[in-house]
């Protein structure tokens, strides 16, 4: 019989019921260390102090009243990114696949009204996640994602990841966008080299293509700047933002340049629930917080220390781990052993850890845990790893 929930997911025998710092606790009294946030939403943590006090404030005065009116909330969020981003406006979702919904309408838009409709293809690569809407299995393209969905949306170039000859051939007057993660996350933390991110803006500058980056999971300060494409200093067209900016609340976002945007006027696009007065009201504190330079800089510091304690890991457990990538606080640990393994360990040794396609396991932890978490966690991964080499 299936079970009153779709079973689309296989779930760890794991039920939390509270959470608090970069803590969660089951109904059974066992306290874990949380190193998946949540898969990189609770940016701040869990029961952050200011989140739920912004969360509170404004549940008592006004949930919602949809996008037919103005929403204070709505228009500070979208000041505050404007400010501190590339983008010159913001369109709010409840997650990171509809904004990916909308990054493709809008570059397609885009060329209509340029009076190139059939400017439609949009450049993708292999190993992408860009959610589970119609639009965002279409990108990814992965047989896993897709199998048994046709017909699929079409107008998806999809190259293998770093092959710099197959772009420039794909690259030309038919395409409308290349979207692309700056760190691949489902796809196992891979993180495209700050020169790639270069030469990807590079060659759109040279066929006057829009550069869509996902930032939905690279994005919020995890890499210890506000943005993963801050560290290549070049800036997207378009850029799609979800998980950790609303720290727990369902909240999404398309940020984009003007002239990226100039086809999204009055009517084309829609969300009953995106920008809500609560997530908004979340969200800011949230960008607020993590857009401080000295936040950004505790990130890098102990991503740092972090990094250099896990290569120290793997010099214990050869057998168990083969490398350390990614940037900031979004790590992987690229397994000898089987990824799904560790992650099992990590539970009886009291830690959460995410897998990853690529035989990884993802750290994502909080961008606020301290020192001694880290080196909690850095216990509990040699207890795991002591564990899968028997
Ligand atoms: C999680 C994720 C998405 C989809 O976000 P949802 O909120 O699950 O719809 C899209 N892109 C990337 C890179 C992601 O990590």
């Amino acid at each position: 019989m299936i079970p009153s929930i779709l079973p689309t997911y296989s779930r760890a025998p794991l039920t939390f019921v509270k959470g608090e710092g970069s803590w969660l606790m089951t109904d059974d009294g066992r306290r874990f260390l949380d190193l998946g946030a949540g898969i990189a939403v609770n940016a701040l943590g869990h029961a952050h102090p200011a989140l739920v006090a912004a969360l509170h404030a404004q549940a008592g005065q006004l949930w919602h009243t949809s996008n037919l009116y103005h929403i204070p909330a709505q228009q500070k969020l979208a000041d505050l990114l404007v400010e501190e981003t590339f983008a010159d406006t913001c369109f709010f979702t409840n997650s990171g696949t509809e904004a990916c919904e909308l990054a493709v309408k809008m570059a397609r838009k885009y060329w209509h009204d340029k009076g190139q409709p059939e400017r439609v293809e949009i450049i993708t690569f292999d190993g992408s996640f860009h959610g589970r809407s119609a639009a965002g299995i279409a990108a990814a393209g992965s047989a896993k994602m897709t199998t048994g969905f046709g017909p699929l949306l079409g107008g998806f170039t999809h190259l293998p990841f770093g092959d710099h000859a197959a772009l420039e051939a794909a690259a030309g007057p038919q395409t409308a966008a290349i979207l692309v993660e700056p760190i691949q996350g489902e796809g196992g933390i891979r993180p495209l080299p700050d020169a790639c991110l270069k030469g990807l803006r590079d060659l759109c500058d040279t066929h006057g293509i829009l550069l869509i980056l996902d930032e939905v999971q690279c994005g919020m300060g995890r890499t210890g700047k506000l943005f993963a494409h801050e560290w290549a200093g070049v800036n997207p067209d378009i850029m799609m933002v979800a998980k950790g900016i609303g720290g727990g609340f369902p909240l999404g976002a398309v940020l984009a340049t003007e002239t990226a945007a100039s086809g999204m006027t009055a009517g084309t696009h829609g969300s009953t629930y995106g920008g809500n007065p609560l997530g908004c009201a979340v969200g800011a504190v949230v960008v607020e917080t993590i857009a401080d330079s000295e936040f950004l800089e505790g990130v890098n510091r102990k991503a740092g220390l972090f990094r250099q304690k896990l290569e120290a890991l793997i010099a214990t457990h050869p057998n168990v781990f083969e490398e350390v990538r990614g940037s900031g606080l979004m790590l992987g640990l690229k397994c000898k052993a089987v990824n799904i393994d560790v992650v099992n360990a990590g539970y009886d040794a009291g830690l959460l850890t995410v897998p990853a396609a690529d035989n990884v396991v993802r750290l994502l932890p909080a961008l606020n845990i301290t020192e001694t978490e880290i080196d909690t966690a850095i216990d509990r991964l040699d207890q795991a790893a002591t564990a899968v080499a028997g």
